[in-house]
């Protein structure tokens, strides 16, 4: 009798517990991969993680391959699914890396349940998260709100494991029926976008690898620094591989485990976060619609479509929040620098509700994911766990001189300020008329005038938290 193994947002061969867990039972291996978009579960992807999605299963179709094990591609309820396939072969076993999510974890234990009622062996391994949520607790034995505690408790728990080998040859691969990965159409088809992606991306394992090994080797040093640049290549990327699992956080952990001082440490800290999100999601159902502090429930949001749209559009006039929103569009993945002061722009300077950002982001993003996403609006807006007050308000002038100095990420994605000179680049209203003619800059018309006034949004914000905490 078979083992299933049911893969997720593991998409990987090497350090896979589940899968290794299944080779060692010495039994033929079925990989699955269910769509499911009768359910739309836990939550419809996104256009940008739709087309990463399909790049990655090509690759761990492979990869799969290379050890002798097919993987099955089906399309249905997720429940229905397993439960057929376990049925059909008569699996003695499924095999999954755990989820974390509650929607994932609710579903996740149904169709354990239902394997349970057939007879079918459950088996699930940590495998995405270096440290299980529920293990790291308060000394009272509760869930933490505060990253630096959360992370000094996960330390404490010890040395993360080494990653698993990768699983031996299979001889005997079972012949089992399946759809056509071009069948679930992931990708559109003919699109300039997907073009521009492909260019800038390579999902998989195999890219994933790569990817971690040229930034240990070429951009961990001077890290702390460089990460905080838009400008430069100063981080991993490594974030949509991480997303769907084509590389574990123990493979990268190990990567770095060795390395002293202030930039190992900085990118340590940063997978850190990524723990902290996920313990949050773990604690906090419906972390993209609920706020974490309950009073940001009466916010006096604005309805505020056309503003939402600039926003969307990169055309607020305010260059480094439209570099950054059209960084996004067009490579799927934008600067985290740049996501925060998008983000907060989008809460303190129009006002307008963190989810509608959140959705935005989950369309758009590669990396979209069901913890980081929400937790980091979260922390944007305030209402989040350990989240940037919301009296502190970026200036987004002040922010693009800071960390754009030279205006070559503006020029990069603004290329019609190109002409503008640093920094007043970051504020083309404060360039005089001739220079701007010069640059070929017509505000209003080549470059939109600022949505709104700095101050005076800053203004209206600060007036929106007093009406919270008055009404609260
Ligand atoms: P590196 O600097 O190389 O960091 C290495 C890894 O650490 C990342 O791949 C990521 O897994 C993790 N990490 C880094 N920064 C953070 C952070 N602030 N929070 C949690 N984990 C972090 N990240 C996502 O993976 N998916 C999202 O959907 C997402 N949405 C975001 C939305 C907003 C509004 C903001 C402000 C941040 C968001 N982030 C999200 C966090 C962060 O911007 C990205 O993880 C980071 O930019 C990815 O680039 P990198 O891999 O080069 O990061």
């Amino acid at each position: 009798a078979p083992v299933i193994v049911w893969f997720r947002d593991d998409l990987r061969v090497g350090d896979n517990p589940a899968l290794v867990h299944a080779t060692e039972a010495g039994r033929p291996i079925i990989a699955l991969y269910v769509l499911d978009l009768i359910s739309e579960f836990p939550r419809p992807l996104g256009t940008a993680t739709r087309w990463w999605l399909h790049g990655s299963l090509e690759s761990l179709r492979t990869s799969l391959l290379r050890v002798g094990i097919p993987l099955v591609l089906r399309c249905g309820p997720t429940i229905d699914v397993v439960r057929d396939l376990a049925e059909e072969t008569g699996a003695e076993a499924v095999a999954w890396n755990r989820r974390y999510d509650p929607a994932a974890v609710a579903l996740d234990n149904e169709v354990a349940n239902a394997m349970h009622d057939l007879g079918v062996k459950v088996v699930t391994c940590a495998a995405n998260l270096l440290f299980e949520p529920s293990d790291v607790t308060t000394k009272a034995g509760g869930s933490f709100r505060v990253f630096t505690p959360f992370w000094r408790a996960a330390l404490q728990r010890g040395a993360p494991r080494v990653p698993l080998p990768l699983p031996s040859d299979r001889s005997n691969p079972l012949k089992v029926s399946g759809d056509e990965l071009s069948e679930w159409t992931l990708r559109p088809a003919q699109s300039e976008w997907a073009h521009k992606l492909s260019r800038v991306w390579q999902p998989g394992e195999q890219g994933a690898l790569e990817r971690l090994s040229e930034f240990v080797d070429r951009r961990l040093n001077g890290y702390a620094r460089a990460r905080d640049r838009p400008d430069r290549e100063g981080t991993s990327r490594l974030s949509p591989h991480l997303r769907f699992g084509e590389i574990s956080p123990f493979q990268i952990w190990h990567a770095v485990r060795n390395r002293q001082g202030e930039d190992a440490d900085r990118f340590r800290m940063e997978l850190g976060w990524r723990e902290f999100n996920h313990h949050i999601a773990f604690h906090h159902q419906d972390l993209h619609e609920r706020n974490v502090q309950p009073r940001f429930d009466a916010f006096p949001w604005r309805e505020n479509e056309s503003s939402l749209q600039e926003w969307q559009e990169g055309r607020t006039g305010y260059p480094i929040v439209d570099a950054g929103m059209r960084q996004l569009r067009e490579t799927g993945w934008m600067h985290n620098r740049v996501r925060m002061i998008a983000a907060s722009f989008l809460v303190k300077h129009l006002l307008v509700d963190w989810r509608e950002g959140e959705r935005w982001f989950w369309n758009r993003l590669v990396d979209a994911d069901p913890a980081n996403n929400p937790a980091n609006w979260q922390w944007a807006a305030g209402s989040g766990a350990d989240a940037a007050p919301f009296f502190r308000i970026f200036n987004p002038i002040r922010q693009g001189e800071l960390f754009d100095p030279e205006g070559s990420y503006v020029r990069r994605f603004v290329p019609e300020l190109a002409g503008l000179p640093a920094p007043q680049i970051h504020s083309p209203w404060t360039v005089g008329e001739q220079r701007l003619k010069d640059a070929g800059v017509t505000l209003g018309k080549t470059y939109p005038h600022p949505v709104v006034d700095h101050k005076a949004a800053r203004e209206m914000a600060l007036d929106a938290l007093k009406d919270l905490r008055n009404s609260s």
